[in-house]
């Protein structure tokens, strides 16, 4: 596919200022960051859309428009805000800078380190031969809290890394609810058992979507061509593609979402796709608004007295304690991550991944129509649900990871690789204790269904078991949610690996109640649902170095 980018407006050869060019990468939208002029007299920049990255995977048709027409508005607000810029579609990001430094032979390039493993390394190359500079992409004037070597020097020497260990150094690091000693607020640093509330019956404020511009609209019909995209519903585009976008809905979640953030953070419910979740990985991970300040805004309303300690202590970490230490671990894990599976998996992804309609679990088949109709579900479904579903189905890691990359609208290497291979599969336990697997006790109680609730009346549309094809309350059987059988063939089938760890030691215990005749059907019931999965071969590739 070779199709060109539509990009219409004719660069002209770099003048004053044109000594000290910064290549902005599409991530980098934050005229903050070290490697940008401070104003139009100190430097122009160099704006990159690439052919390689547009046919890199079967984008979400909704990521193709975000991260396009995001791109093509900076390029419009710095021209605006008076500076010159070079808008240019090359094959990747290295060759464009390479052969616009030979057309241009600017004295100096300067371009934040990119946030992608493969750019990374080509443009690391590329620095030996054209006078390009790097800017650490942590740190003071990058976008995240800790350089690169802050987090391989902390994890120097260890084999197994924490969240909630690295989390604690960062509250300290910005002074974010900790007092004068470093102590946190409220004596504890988590408040995370108070936040596995259902969110049966509770109403929420609708998401305040925006309206394409003219801008958007135009790159949703190149994308919408049907060369271009390749899954996902288009016509409800809605995310910020602005930072004055952004802001807005940063100021809407704080005001509005943040009280109830906390207690629902786990909840699952079939009506409402977004509960009280702020949807601000999309901006955060763009550049279009900066990690502390999501943070600040969110402690402000604490110390205002609008939010509770559990809300504001929950979301704050997520932004800067998961956030930030799951970009320190692609880094240190990289590039084996990539190849990462520990329990052996190697089952191909099933079709409904891509067709939703063709799976009759309930939880998994909306969580799958959410992604295709937004590029979007919240942290358990993809948690919870969908690598639940995974881990236990035995797919293949890379797989899924391919597939998490390609629909999500957040999604990029350093975000989801760690998040789906690591968190979610298992692959590696270098940052995980243990797996993330559950049976459908856990779906039922997190959607509020109780023992007795199932059917329509009793859940409305709230909780997917209500009306799914299969019983979350057997084992075995035809019947049985493939969850229940699943999640203890899984044990016992890495009894021996689980076995090191307590509290999977004490689900093994209750495994060895069963007996030999329910354990053999669990492994009859759990062994005929994974035949029924028909892999789908895609008619595109993953090219994950690509770009
Ligand atoms: C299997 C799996 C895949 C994921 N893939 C991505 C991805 O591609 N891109 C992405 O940004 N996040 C990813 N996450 C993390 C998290 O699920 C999303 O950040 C979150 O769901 C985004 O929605 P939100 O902005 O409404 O989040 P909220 O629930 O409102 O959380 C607030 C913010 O915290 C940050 N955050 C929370 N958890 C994580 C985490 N584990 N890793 C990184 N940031 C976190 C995000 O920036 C998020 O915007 C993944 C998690 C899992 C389990």
């Amino acid at each position: 596919m070779t199709t060109p980018l539509p990009i219409d407006t004719v660069t002209a050869r770099p003048s004053a200022g044109a000594d000290r060019v910064t290549v902005v990468l599409p991530w980098d939208q934050d005229p903050t960051l070290a490697a940008f002029p401070r104003t139009p007299a100190h430097g122009q920049l160099l704006v990159l859309e690439t052919r390689a990255k547009v046919h890199a995977m079967p984008w979400h048709r909704q990521k193709l428009t975000l991260i396009v027409s995001s791109v093509r508005h900076f390029v419009e607000e710095r021209r605006a805000a008076g500076f010159h810029v070079e808008h240019r579609v090359a094959e990747d990001y290295a060759s464009g800078v390479a052969a616009f430094a030979s057309w241009a032979k600017p004295k100096a390039l300067h371009a934040m380190a990119p946030k992608e493993w493969a750019i990374d390394q080509r443009f690391r190359a590329l620095s030996e031969e054209v006078p390009l500079t790097l800017h650490d992409d942590g740190g003071d004037g990058g976008h995240f809290l800790t350089t690169r070597d802050e987090f391989l020097s902390w994890v120097k020497g260890r084999k197994q890394v924490r969240m909630d260990q690295f989390y604690p150094l960062m509250r300290r690091k910005l002074g974010l609810l900790v007092d004068a000693k470093g102590k946190p607020e409220g004596g504890q640093w988590s408040f995370d058992v108070d936040n596995r509330q259902h969110a049966r019956g509770v109403s929420m404020p609708k998401v305040p979507w925006f309206a394409p511009d003219e801008l958007t609209k135009k790159v949703m019909r190149w994308v919408g061509r049907e060369e271009i995209g390749s899954w996902g519903a288009l016509d409800t585009f809605g995310w910020p593609v602005t930072r004055t976008q952004a802001l807005s809905w940063l100021e809407h979640f704080v005001d509005s979402r943040l009280a109830d953030f906390g207690p629902y953070e786990d909840a699952i419910r079939s009506d409402e796709r977004f509960l009280f979740h702020s949807l601000l990985s999309v901006p955060l991970n763009l550049g279009l608004l900066r990690p502390d300040e999501v943070a600040r805004a969110a402690a402000k309303k604490y110390q205002q007295g609008q939010v509770s300690l559990a809300s504001a202590e929950g979301f704050i970490r997520q932004v800067i304690g998961w956030r930030e230490f799951i970009r320190g671990v692609y880094w240190w894990l990289m590039p084996g991550l990539r190849t990462a599976n520990g329990l052996g998996a190697t089952r191909p992804l099933p079709d409904f991944f891509w067709a939703p309609e063709r799976t009759s679990m309930q939880c998994v088949k909306e969580a799958v129509q959410s992604v295709h109709d937004t590029g979007y579900t919240h942290h358990i479904e993809r948690l919870m649900v969908l690598c639940n579903y995974a881990t236990l189905a035995g797919l293949d890691p890379r797989a899924v990871s391919h597939w998490f990359w390609a629909a999500f609208v957040d999604a990029y290497e350093w975000v989801e690789l760690p998040n789906v291979v690591g968190m979610g599969l298992h692959g590696t336990d270098a940052f995980t204790t243990k797996p993330y697997v559950a049976s459908a006790a856990y779906l039922k109680r997190q959607s509020g269904l109780s023992a007795k609730g199932r059917g329509p009346a009793a859940a409305k549309h709230e909780a997917p078991c209500a009306r799914c094809a299969f019983d979350p309350d057997l084992r075995v059987g035809e019947k049985a949610c493939p969850f229940n059988a699943m999640y203890w063939d899984f044990l016992a089938t890495h009894r021996e690996r689980l076995s090191k760890n307590l509290r999977m030691r004490q689900l093994l215990t209750t495994l060895d109640k069963f007996g030999a005749e329910q354990v053999a059907a669990i492994a009859k019931t759990a062994a005929a649902h994974r035949d029924t999965l028909k892999p789908f071969t895609p008619p595109w590739a993953f090219h994950e170095d690509q770009g």
